[in-house]
C-alpha cells in the first residue's frame, strides 16, 4: 500500500485552521489529524484526548526527553508537541496525516520530512481576525491580546508554506484547502500505485 503524505497545517489563532480541518475530515475519512501534547489549560468543551493531550510541564517535559516529539515548540507561552510514533503509523497505513501545528514546529518538520506539504490559512483581514478570537468566546481577552498581537508575526511566515488559503467565505475555503489534497492524491505516482489493477487491465 502506498504510504500517506504528511500536511502541516498553519494559521494566526483564530484564522479558522481548526473548523476548516474538522470540516474536511467530515468529507474525507482518508484523512487524519494529529492531537497535539499541550501544557496550555484546557477551553471549555475541550477533550482530552479529543482535542488535545493536556499534560503537565513535567510529564511534557519527560516526553520531551524520551524523544517522544517529532516537533515541539513553546507558542503563547504553552508548550505543544506532535506525538513521534503516531503520526508514523498512520503514514504507514496509507492515511493523509495532518499536524495542526505552529511555524516553529512547522520548520522542524520540513527539515526531517522534507516531503511533506505545508499550507498557511490567512483571514481576510486583521479586523476579522480579532472579531472571530473575540466571537469564539473561549479565551480570556489578556489571551485574546497576546495572540493578536503573535498573529503578524506568525503571519510573517506564509512565504515557507507551499499553498496560501484566504479564510475569508468559509465554503469556498474548505474547497480550496481540499483541492490540495485532492491534487496531490492524483499525481501519477501515487495513481500508478492506487490504481495498479485497473492500469494493469487497461493497457494489457
Ligand atoms: P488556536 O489555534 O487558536 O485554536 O489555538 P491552540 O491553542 O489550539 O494552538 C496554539 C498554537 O499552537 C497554534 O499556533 C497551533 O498551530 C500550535 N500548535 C498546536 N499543536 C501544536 C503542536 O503539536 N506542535 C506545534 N509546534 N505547534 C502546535
Ligand atoms: P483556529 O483553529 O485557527 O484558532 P478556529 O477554527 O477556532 O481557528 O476559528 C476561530 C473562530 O472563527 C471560530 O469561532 C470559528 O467558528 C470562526 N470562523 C472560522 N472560519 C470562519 C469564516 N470563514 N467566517 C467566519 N467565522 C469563521
Ligand atoms: P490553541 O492553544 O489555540 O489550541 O493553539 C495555539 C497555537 O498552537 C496554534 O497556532 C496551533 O497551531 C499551535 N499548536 C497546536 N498544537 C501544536 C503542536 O503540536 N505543535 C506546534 N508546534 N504547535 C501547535
Amino acid at each position: 500500500m502506498a504510504k500517506g503524505t504528511l500536511y502541516v497545517v498553519s494559521a494566526p489563532s483564530g484564522a479558522g485552521k481548526t473548523s476548516l480541518v474538522k470540516a474536511m475530515l467530515k468529507q474525507d475519512q482518508s484523512i487524519v489529524v494529529s492531537v497535539s501534547h499541550t501544557t496550555r489549560e484546557m477551553r471549555p468543551g475541550e477533550v482530552d484526548g479529543v482535542d488535545y493531550n493536556f499534560v503537565s510541564m513535567d510529564q511534557f517535559n519527560e516526553m520531551i526527553g524520551q524523544a517522544d516529539f517529532l516537533e515541539f515548540a513553546e507558542v503563547f507561552t504553552n508548550k505543544y508537541g506532535t506525538s513521534q510514533r503516531w503520526v508514523e503509523d498512520q503514514l504507514e497505513q496509507g492515511k493523509d496525516v495532518i499536524l495542526e501545528i505552529d511555524w516553529q514546529g512547522a520548520q522542524q518538520v520540513r527539515r526531517l520530512m522534507p516531503d511533506c506539504l505545508s499550507v498557511f490559512i490567512l483571514p481576510p483581514s486583521r479586523e476579522a481576525l480579532e472579531e472571530r478570537l473575540t466571537n469564539r468566546g473561549q479565551d480570556s481577552e489578556d489571551v485574546i491580546a497576546l495572540r493578536m498581537s503573535e498573529a503578524v508575526s506568525e503571519m510573517s511566515h506564509y512565504g515557507e508554506y507551499d499553498f496560501l488559503v484566504i479564510n475569508d467565505d468559509f465554503d469556498q475555503a474548505l474547497l480550496e484547502l481540499h483541492g490540495v489534497f485532492l491534487a496531490q492524491r492524483m499525481k501519477i505516482e501515487q495513481q500508478r500505485e492506487r490504481c495498479h489493477d485497473l492500469l494493469a487491465s487497461l493497457l494489457s
